[in-house]
């Protein structure tokens, strides 16, 4: 979706999508790193085209299980691998700054065990490992869930934790709804100085 067809507010998933477009080009390589039911890698599988690259990762089978169905029925599964390990082991499957975009989308699966949600000191390696594998230029997406109890603690390391990039030559930014009964989802986005 473009930014001009999105509806107000937009949430979190659509706009990272829309923000993160012009960022991909075809023939990139791109990771998803928290795949679930594979909304995002076939977004990611889109942009690339049948030249480029996305490298999915999810611990849950039932989530892999899931995304490799649509990616199968859009017939984009020549451009994903899918790998079922945590994502703090993209390093090992992608070199030093070659990636153009990393997408997260913490939490948990909807429909499947809410236990199996994504985890503070896990996010942060695994975020720690994104940093350097996104290229010059690049950019990072995580959206957040701070309306559930782990939620709400991981969102909020992974705020101060992004927010230390700006130091670091990264431009960054924040965008959620206000005023809601429960804390609202947010997206963090981050862009690579060149
Ligand atoms: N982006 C997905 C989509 O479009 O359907 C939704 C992602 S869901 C909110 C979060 C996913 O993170 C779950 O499928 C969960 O299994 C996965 N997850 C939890 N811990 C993980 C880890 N350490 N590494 C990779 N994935 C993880």
């Amino acid at each position: 979706m473009n930014l001009t067809d999105l509806p107000l507010p937009p949430r979190p998933t659509v706009l990272a999508q829309a923000l993160l477009r012009p960022w991909i080009r075809e023939g990139d390589v791109v990771i998803d790193a928290t795949a679930g039911n594979g909304h995002d890698t076939l977004f990611l599988a889109e942009c690339v085209g049948v030249t480029g690259k996305v490298l999915a990762f999810d611990v849950q089978e039932a989530a892999l299980v899931a995304a490799r169905k649509r990616l199968a029925e859009a017939g984009y599964e020549e451009r994903v691998e899918f790998f079922h390990e945590p994502h703090s082991k993209m390093g090992a499957y992608a070199s030093h700054e070659t990636v153009a975009v990393i997408m997260f989308n913490l939490g948990y699966l909807p429909g499947e065990d809410h236990e199996l949600t994504t985890l503070t000191g896990e996010t942060l390696a695994a975020l720690e490992v994104a940093v350097l594998t996104i290229k010059p230029g690049g950019a990072l997406s995580v959206i957040c869930y701070p309306g559930h109890a782990s939620g709400a603690e991981e969102a909020e390391a992974v705020e101060a934790w992004i927010s230390r990039l700006t130091g670091q030559g990264w431009r960054v930014a924040k965008y959620g709804a206000i005023g809601t009964r429960r804390p609202a989802p947010f997206l963090l986005v981050a862009v690579k100085g060149n």
